[in-house]
């Protein structure tokens, strides 16, 4: 018996933060206050309109009729007002660009 046996595991998980999430949290925290707005609103978008399918899913169509479009609508405005500038610096864009050439910040 020379190979001893693995002790029982102590090497706990370490609580790894979800970075991405984290990382969104910090980032709309350095945005200026319009950028922040405007990501919010994103968020907020993609939640409405979550919420406007659940009511497909529950057969509450109301639900789906008020909440889709609402949450289209409210996801739709911010990328009108973005156009032309990075998120995290400001610099001018071009619409295309997913990421800024200046300072590497993806432009969500
Ligand atoms: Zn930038």
């Amino acid at each position: 018996m020379t190979d001893a046996t693995a002790p029982p595991t102590v090497v706990k998980a370490r609580k790894a933060p979800r970075m991405t999430y984290k990382q969104e949290i910090q980032t709309i925290k350095n945005l200026p206050r319009t950028q922040r707005l405007i990501v919010i609103m994103k968020i907020a978008g993609v939640f409405l309109v979550a919420i406007g399918l659940e009511g497909i899913v529950t057969g509450q169509y109301a639900y789906t009729l008020l909440f889709i479009p609402l949450g289209v609508f409210v996801s739709m405005m911010p990328i009108k007002i973005r156009t032309g500038v990075c998120i995290a610096c400001r610099s001018p864009l071009e619409q295309h660009q997913a990421i800024c050439p200046k300072c590497g910040a993806p432009q969500m």
